[in-house]
C-alpha cells in the first residue's frame, strides 16, 4: 500500500512540474507574440533601408575596386602624417559628410590613383568648421542633399607627381595642374573640391559635366550662354547654383573656371596664416 502511496505522490509531482512547464510556455508564447512585446517588435522589425550617411559612405569609398586590392599593399601613414600637420579630417567633426576622393582611385583626370590609401578628407581646421556649415546651409534647403567631397588637402608632392608625369608643354600643363613652385590653396588644405549628393537617388546632382572636365562646359562664368546655346540645361546651372549658395554662404569663394572647386581664403592670406603640407619625405 506505501509503495502504491508512494508512486501516486511521484506521478502527481511529475504531473504537477509537467503543467507548470506548459503554462510557461503558453505565457511565453503569449509575451513574444504580443505587438507590444520587445522581443515581437525585433521579430518584425522591417530590414531598415541602409540610408544613414555613415554607411552610404562605405561603397563610395571603394568604388574602385583594384585599386583598393592595391592600397592594401601600400604601406601608409597618410593620416598620421596629416595630422601632425594639424589638419583636420572632415568626418571628425560632421559624419554625414560624404567623401569620395577621386585622386585616391583612378577615376579622375590621370586615370591613375595617386593618393594610395588615403580615404579621409582633410582640410585646415577653419576651413573644416566652414564646411560644417555649408552641410547645415544646404541641409535646411533639403535634409536629403549632402555634399560630396571630391579632394581637401593635396600635398605638394603629390601634385608635383602630377606636374611631372603629364608629358604636355607647360603652357597646357597649367590648364590640368598649378604649377607646384607656386604652391595652391589645395596644398594649404585651404581648398576644396566638391558636388552635392541626393540621398534618394544615390547619385550626385546632374552639374552638366563630370568633376576635373577640363573646357569651357565646366566654367561657371559662362554658365548663361551655356544654357542660350543648348550646352547646360537649367537645371544643370540651378544644381550649380545650389552648391555655390551653400559654399558662398559659408564664406568660400568659388572660382570662374571650375564648378567644383571652391577656396576659403586668397593665397596671400594662405602664405600669412597656414603652412604649405609637402607630403611625406
Ligand atoms: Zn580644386
Amino acid at each position: 500500500m506505501n509503495y502504491i502511496v508512494s508512486l501516486y505522490k511521484t506521478y502527481s509531482k511529475r504531473m504537477i512540474y509537467f503543467r507548470l512547464i506548459l503554462i510557461f510556455n503558453f505565457f511565453l508564447f503569449i509575451q513574444c507574440n504580443t505587438p507590444s512585446s520587445p522581443i515581437a517588435e525585433i521579430k518584425t522589425l522591417p530590414t531598415l533601408p541602409n540610408d544613414t550617411t555613415n554607411t552610404r559612405e562605405q561603397p563610395l569609398q571603394t568604388t574602385n575596386k583594384n585599386s583598393v586590392e592595391e592600397k592594401k599593399e601600400i604601406p601608409c601613414n597618410w593620416d598620421t602624417y596629416l595630422q601632425a600637420q594639424h589638419l583636420i579630417n572632415i568626418q571628425t567633426l560632421d559624419l554625414s559628410i560624404l567623401v569620395d576622393l577621386k585622386y585616391s582611385t583612378e577615376d579622375n583626370f590621370m586615370h591613375k590613383d595617386m593618393y594610395g590609401c588615403l580615404q579621409n578628407c582633410y582640410l585646415q581646421p577653419d576651413v573644416a568648421q566652414k564646411l560644417v556649415q555649408a552641410q547645415f546651409f544646404l541641409k535646411e534647403i533639403n535634409p536629403r542633399l549632402s555634399l560630396l567631397i571630391y579632394d581637401g588637402v593635396r600635398p605638394r608632392s603629390v601634385q608635383q607627381y602630377m606636374w611631372d608625369i603629364l608629358d604636355m608643354p607647360i603652357r597646357e600643363k597649367v590648364k590640368f595642374v598649378s604649377n607646384p613652385k607656386n604652391g595652391s590653396l589645395h596644398n594649404f588644405g585651404a581648398a576644396v573640391d566638391l558636388t552635392i549628393y541626393h540621398l534618394d537617388s544615390l547619385q550626385p546632382l546632374d552639374m552638366g559635366t563630370p568633376y576635373d572636365y577640363i573646357g569651357v562646359k565646366a566654367w561657371p562664368i559662362k554658365e548663361k550662354l551655356l544654357i542660350k546655346n543648348g550646352t547646360l540645361t537649367k537645371q544643370q546651372v540651378e544644381n550649380r547654383k545650389i552648391l555655390r549658395k551653400v559654399m558662398t554662404k559659408a564664406k568660400f569663394f568659388n572660382i570662374q573656371t571650375e564648378w567644383w572647386h571652391f577656396n576659403s581664403c586668397y593665397r596671400k592670406k594662405a602664405y600669412q596664416i597656414y603652412s604649405i603640407v609637402e607630403g611625406i619625405p
